[in-house]
């Protein structure tokens, strides 16, 4: 659907986007290749026009988390090589070699579902190896019980007909934390992953592409670059290493005060009464609530930047809706635009109060709030995730 009303809105920057990929390509090296991890509809950010841009300015891979994403890449018209990061059934092989999807895979069981699958299909999948090198999540295992039996496995695996084995890579679990331990762990999974890379290049098995580095350790670890690095969060400028490393925020989420109303002292606002004027109070009404992505969470707790300062969420948030404290911002009045998120105010901030992470309140942005996408610092187009 398209959209007429712009009263609560995501701003997209391109300019930015473009800021980060260079930084992060600095901070890599000139040898490996840049994967944008674009899974999430590209963390809230818009999917097909972040692919779009981040092919224009010469990634050469891009990752998602679900096949129909891939699909939604491809009819799209993004021709960049995408990997799929999360699990897919078997039975979704002729969805895989359609849309040219690179499929990890996780397990022997996986890997031999899906050769074949792909050889009855008529086919290959291109592929890359996960390794679990201590996430705990997908992968072979490379932990001392469980390597030998890894070897075996993979050593099998590589030799399925219904397979073309691009690449190897794994998962870091604490590699955005500073402490002595993360670092300690990280370096462990990091020697894991090279360990199981050599003892399969010692039976003649390699790789084109060997990839470890998410966001924590392109920022922490660029020592792990190997072939390709794979960038989320710090992409889009957000997370809490972001900053050090200049990086802009993507997104600005902003609102119109729809209405200004004056309460006498001891009033109270919104439900559940949780808030309770100490004062006569000037009070702003917004049109954006937890449906949009506002989390409830934050009720109480943040605040809108205004360009006079900024002004405090009162009472909870509501649905549709919320309001602000205007009392000591004489000059702001209904119409004014304010920013929920953006360069002014951080989503890194509000993820704290609301006891989350960043990554959850971007992508928490949701269909109903349109994206108005900015490139060379100009609108290029609009979209709003509404059926039509
Ligand atoms: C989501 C994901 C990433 C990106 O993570 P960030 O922390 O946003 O950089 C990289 N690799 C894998 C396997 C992922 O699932």
């Amino acid at each position: 659907m398209e959209t007429t009303l712009v009263r609560t809105w995501a701003e997209i920057d391109f300019d930015a986007l473009a800021h980060n990929y260079h930084a992060l390509r600095k901070q890599m090296g000139p040898h490996a290749r840049f994967l944008g991890v674009v899974k999430a509809d590209a963390y809230g950010h818009g999917s097909v026009e972040t692919a779009r841009t981040l092919a224009e300015l010469g990634a050469e891979y891009l990752a998602i988390s679900n096949v129909d994403e891939a699909r939604e890449l491809r009819l799209a018209g993004i021709e960049l090589p995408i990997l799929q990061l999360g699990l897919t059934p078997a039975d979704q092989i002729q969805v895989i070699l359609d849309n040219r999807v690179t499929q990890n895979v996780w397990s022997e069981e996986a890997a031999q579902a899906f050769s074949d699958a792909a050889v009855k299909a008529g086919g290959r999948m291109k592929t890359h190896i996960k390794l679990d090198t201590g996430m705990s999540r997908l992968g072979f295992q490379c932990d001392e019980a469980h390597f030998d039996a890894s070897l075996e496995a993979l050593t099998r695996v590589c030799a399925l007909p219904g397979l073309d084995i691009e690449g190897v890579f794994t998962h870091f679990a604490v590699s955005d934390e500073a402490s002595d331990a993360s670092r300690e762990y990280t370096l462990l999974q990091h020697d894991r992953f090279t360990a199981m890379i050599d003892r399969l290049k010692e039976r003649g098995i390699t790789f084109q592409i060997c990839h470890c580095a998410n966001s924590g350790a392109t920022a922490g670890y660029p020592q792990f670059a190997h072939d390709m690095f794979r960038p989320g969060i710090i992409m889009y400028g957000i997370g809490d290493q972001a900053p050090a490393l200049g990086l802009r925020p993507m997104m600005t989420l902003k609102t119109v005060i729809g209405v200004v109303k004056e309460y006498t002292e001891g009033t109270t606002i919104s439900y559940g009464r949780t808030f309770r004027a100490d004062r006569p109070s000037r009070v702003g009404v917004l049109p954006i609530g937890y449906a949009d992505g506002l989390h409830r969470m934050l009720s109480n707790k943040w605040r809108v930047w205004t360009p006079y300062g900024m002004a405090p969420l009162i009472g909870r948030v509501c649905m549709d809706m919320c309001m602000i404290d205007l009392t000591d911002l004489p000059e702001v009045k209904a119409g004014d635009a304010v920013e929920v998120y953006g360069p002014h105010n951080s989503v890194n901030d509000a993820a704290k109060l609301a006891e989350t992470i960043s990554y959850e309140l971007t992508c928490a942005v949701s269909k109903r709030v349109p994206r108005i996408y900015y490139k060379n610092g100009r609108e290029i187009s609009r979209e709003l995730l509404l059926r039509g």
